[in-house]
């Protein structure tokens, strides 16, 4: 019997946001492993066993679900958003990487998702409409230092900025640090975007500028994007504004 590995995103929220391709993967495997609330977003299917585990054990969870599979069973380990973006995707490969030859023999299929960012932009506008980059503020698997060089090559090259993880309880300062650095080669009226909880019955979008958005509330379910030199913003009656970034850039020093 051959086995097989999905790795499959479950998008930013509910299932409205989930491909046909993730539901009918969810639906195909026989076990299935993940971070325990992203587990509990799949509907439960009769005989199919489920293995949550930690937020912080995604190697030992990878490697378990490819022993599984090597068995001859159909696994799927699931990721919110896309797996490939700062999640269980790249850990897979790791642990085939580094584990058995056998394991290379393996039916392995990375199956996508709608990852946090795009699902941000699209409540805002077009933030993303030119050049961008997504960074990861996490500074468990990084030092903070290499961070900061990012940040200032990212926004010293007039990227737009996504940022992953922008806190948590045992990062509490590295988002002021940030948005202080960004300060020094933008503008203080530099849009940003804090989309939290986007596609969940919770979801907020606030819309600041560079200059305040230290004092917007964000936590691990936040998802900010930093605009560019170019990006602007478009007051609506009635509504939130738009926020933008034309297609075209004029001239290098931008
Ligand atoms: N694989 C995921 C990202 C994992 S890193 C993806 O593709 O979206 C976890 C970070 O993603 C969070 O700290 C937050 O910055 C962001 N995130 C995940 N889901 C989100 C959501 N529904 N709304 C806003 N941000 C989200």
């Amino acid at each position: 019997m051959s086995g097989r590995l999905m790795v499959i995103g479950l998008g930013p929220g509910d299932d409205r946001t989930l491909t046909r391709e993730a539901h009918d993967g969810l639906l195909a495997a026989d076990a299935l492993y993940g971070y325990g609330p992203y587990l509990d977003r799949v509907p439960v299917r009769s005989g199919q066993a489920r293995h949550p585990s930690d937020n912080r054990e995604e190697g030992a969870r990878a490697e378990a679900a490819l022993r599984h599979a090597f068995e001859g069973a159909k696994v799927a380990i699931v990721s919110g958003g896309d797996p490939g973006v700062f999640a269980m995707a790249a850990s897979v490969c790791e642990a085939i990487e580094t584990g058995p030859d056998a394991w290379r023999g393996l039916d392995i299929a990375i199956i996508p998702g709608i990852t946090a960012m795009l699902a941000v932009a699209s409540r805002a506008g077009a933030p993303l409409g030119h050049d961008f980059c997504a960074l990861s503020l996490s500074d468990n698997l990084k030092p903070w230092e290499l961070i900061e060089r990012r940040l200032d090559a990212a926004a010293g090259a007039g990227f737009v900025i996504a940022l992953y993880n922008p806190v948590s309880r045992a990062r509490p300062w590295q988002l002021a640090k940030a948005f202080t650095l960004l300060g020094r080669h933008l503008p203080g009226a530099t849009p940003v975007i804090f989309g939290r909880a986007v596609g969940r019955v919770d979801e907020s979008v606030t819309i600041a500028t560079l200059a305040a958005a230290g004092e917007i509330a964000a936590d691990m379910a936040t998802l900010i994007i930093v605009g560019s030199r170019e990006t602007r913003l478009i007051a609506r009656p009635g509504q939130s504004p738009l926020v933008y970034t034309p297609r075209a850039v004029e001239s290098v020093s931008a």
